[in-house]
């Protein structure tokens, strides 16, 4: 029996010729946040599309508890309880801040489109009770996204976008969630809140695992109970980011090359 609540197990992704994840062996307890750290075109990006079901693995395994996820397809990953935001930004940029969010629950709505037809009073008094709930769930996420729940998500700043995709992702209510790097493009002070939220979202909720992607090293250094190093497909160190930074090959691998690009 294991404790971890996602695990994978020589994990492999083949793009032709080229071997974008390497026999990777990863695992996330419940309740942790696991930061997953690399240069540019290291994997990492690649891993999350691997567990979520985006790409089909090469070789290896998945397992989310004791459920194995190869095979599945994106929409049943997340149904099972992973969810995930994206690099760049997915929102529907028309669509209002809470109609974002509801969309976030569709895996949890019961109604489709024929019962919108067939049983219009059954869908909407299901629609009102998403909508009540994705407003509380913006209210938890942020009371500054809550305020501007009627506007279109094309008005919001990009760290309010950020908080939103984050917010439709817990939407599906998920047992793991993968940001995959959420301070991209956003200066020191809105990555200190944004990293404030995302320690608030795991405090309010101890059994959800996180797993996130960063480059900014303030946050990896002071956000992430473990950090998971990966250079060219492959993991080259697991552990506490205060005992692996100074291990020669993360040196090397990462902070080097980056410092040295610097
Ligand atoms: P990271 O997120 O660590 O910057 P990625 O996971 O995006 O890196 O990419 C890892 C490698 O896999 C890169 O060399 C990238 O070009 C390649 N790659 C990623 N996705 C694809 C794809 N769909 N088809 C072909 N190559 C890909
Ligand atoms: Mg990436």
């Amino acid at each position: 029996m294991s404790t971890s609540v996602l695990r994978g197990e020589g994990l492999t992704m083949r793009f032709g010729g080229l071997v974008a994840i390497d026999s990777v062996d990863f695992s996330l307890r419940p309740g942790e946040i696991l930061g997953i750290i690399g240069p540019n075109g290291a994997g990492k990006s690649t891993l999350f599309n691997v567990i979520s079901g985006l790409y089909r693995a090469s070789a290896g395994k998945v397992f989310l508890g004791e459920r194995l996820l190869n095979g599945q397809a994106a929409h049943n990953v997340t149904r099972f309880g992973i969810a995930r935001t994206f690099q760049s930004s997915r929102l529907f940029s028309d669509l209002s801040v809470l109609d974002n969010v509801i969309i976030g629950m569709h895996t949890r709505l019961r109604s489709g489109v024929l019962d919108a037809l067939l049983r219009p009073s059954r869908a909407r008094a299901e629609l009102l009770m998403a909508a009540g709930h994705a407003s509380e769930l913006l209210a938890a996420v942020s009371t500054g996204l809550h305020a501007q729940r009627h506007r279109p998500a094309c008005e919001l700043a990009q760290a309010d976008r950020r908080r939103l995709e984050i917010a439709r992702a817990l939407a599906s209510d998920p047992k793991v969630l993968m940001l995959d790097e959420p301070s991209s493009g956003m200066d020191d002070r809105d990555t200190d809140a944004l990293m404030n939220d995302i320690r608030a979202i795991s405090a309010q909720r101890p059994d959800l695992s996180v797993m996130i992607i960063e480059h900014d090293m303030r946050l990896v250094a002071e956000l992430p109970h473990r950090v998971m190093v990966i250079d060219y497909g492959r993991k080259i160190a697991d552990g506490q980011f205060a005992d692996i930074r100074s291990m020669p090959r993360v040196q090397e691998a990462y902070l080097g090359r980056r410092a040295s690009n610097a």
